[in-house]
């Protein structure tokens, strides 16, 4: 049987990318934004990585096979996908972990200073990460939060830290970077970025947004795998200004001469001061290889796509009637939001589950919301229409209200 192409996947100049994924069977798959996608080009290196690499060359890969330098190889590879120069990104560790880093660093640099300035809503870690460290340092330290409404007016003099996520987890609600950007930098504030939910989706511009310090994942959209390490980019402007180590984390791979095994430790020069500990090696080669696919495509072309994907989402919904029965609450102009559409009801995680049964996968944030996640590398349109479609009946025929759509687990 042969279906008609749609015709919104034939104007599609990202098409053929979808070939280049493992399409699960009888899966429609809209959580790219929390976990991407497998290639089988990244199964395949692992596996060689696995097979060849450890198997026959084992510790000579090191430096036979650049395990040493993949850290800063493949952070130079997500570099060009943020709009960062060479040397000045890493892959390493876990957002959570590299965010620890950069505020440290932030607060040193402005050490006069000690306010973070933050949004309620950001995603949790952010906020944790925080709280931890003012619980280490008392006084030189000291989380304010404030709504994304006011994020803007409430940088002042007294600021040493903007600590924003560009894209909302939850409502997708985009961020105007380059607008708190120009107001951190007028208030001698330094600008911390989480691009969790925007590397890989859209177009990001460390450089021309003057942003200071960046952290993300590379498990979403850069399709890497679970667990994958996350990534940290400083400016270069910091990275010179080398007065005292930059965080407190002093790991043996992050000193000068890591193989001289000095009893003192002494930061390394640039991006490498970032590291810490030995590199997850199989997952690093993940990484790597994930971003290949990311080669011959522009970041402009993948907005354009992930916008084309959301607004056709959301006008499928209203030809359903679905608006009226669950809200959408991410921004309905397109710019203004990120690579995601949250709808909003009561039982929104019985019909994420039913969803799931009927082979859509969405997530469910809480308290109350259906989660889409457009990943404009292998999505279509055709997969669009028909998950609404299938929602259309969930919802007309009250599924969602069957017990075995109640049940929680431990990861939702
Ligand atoms: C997914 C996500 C993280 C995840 O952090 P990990 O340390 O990799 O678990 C951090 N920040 C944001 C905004 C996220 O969406």
């Amino acid at each position: 049987m042969t279906t008609a192409v749609h015709p919104l996947d034939k104007e599609d100049p990202l098409a053929h990318k979808r070939a280049a994924f493992h399409i699960p069977a009888n899966t429609i798959y809209f959580d790219g934004n929390s976990l991407g996608l497998m290639a089988p080009s990244v199964h395949e290196r692992v596996n060689q990585a696995l097979r060849h690499e450890w198997g026959d060359d084992v510790i000579t890969s090191w430096n036979k096979h650049g395990w040493i330098d993949l850290p800063l190889t493949v952070g130079d590879k997500i570099g060009r996908l943020i709009g960062a120069p060479e040397g000045q990104t890493i892959c390493c560790d876990s957002t959570s972990i590299n965010l620890f880093k950069v505020l440290c660093a932030a607060l040193q640099i402005n050490s006069d200073r000690s306010e973070i300035l933050s949004t309620t809503d950001n995603f949790p870690t952010d906020l944790y990460m925080v709280q931890g460290i003012e619980q280490w340092l008392g006084e030189r330290c000291k989380l304010r939060l404030v709504s994304e409404d006011s994020l803007l007016n409430e940088i002042n003099e007294n600021t040493a830290v903007v600590l924003v996520t560009e894209v909302n987890f939850r409502t997708g609600r985009r961020l105007p970077m380059a607008h708190i950007s120009q107001r951190a930098k007028q208030c001698g504030a330094l600008t911390v970025v989480d691009l969790a939910h925007s590397a890989g989706a859209l177009p990001v511009d460390v450089v021309a947004n003057e942003i200071d310090f960046a952290v993300g994942c590379t498990y979403k959209y850069f399709n890497a795998g679970p667990g994958a390490p996350a990534f940290l980019y400083a400016a270069e402007r910091h990275l010179k200004q080398q007065r005292q180590p930059l965080h407190p984390l002093y790991g043996w791979l992050g000193h000068a001469a890591p193989f001289a095994f000095e009893v003192n430790y002494a930061p390394a020069d640039g991006i490498r001061q970032f590291l810490t500990g030995t590199p997850p090696v199989l997952s690093l080669v993940a990484v790597d290889a994930a971003l290949d696919l990311f080669a011959d495509v522009t970041m402009s072309d993948i907005r354009t796509k992930s916008i084309g994907l959301s607004s056709y989402w959301l006008e499928c919904m209203d030809k359903h009637g679905l608006l009226d029965v669950m809200p959408c609450i991410s921004p309905v102009v397109a710019d203004e939001r990120g690579s995601q559409l949250a709808f909003q009801h009561a039982e929104a995680y019985a019909i994420c589950q039913a969803l799931i049964a009927e082979g859509v996968i969405a997530d469910f944030r809480a308290p109350e919301y259906l989660r889409i996640g457009f990943a404009p590398l292998y999505n279509s349109y055709a997969e669009v229409e028909s998950a609404v479609s299938r929602l259309a009946v969930i919802m007309q025929e009250k599924r969602y209200l069957n017990a075995e759509f109640q049940q929680r687990s431990k990861v939702t």
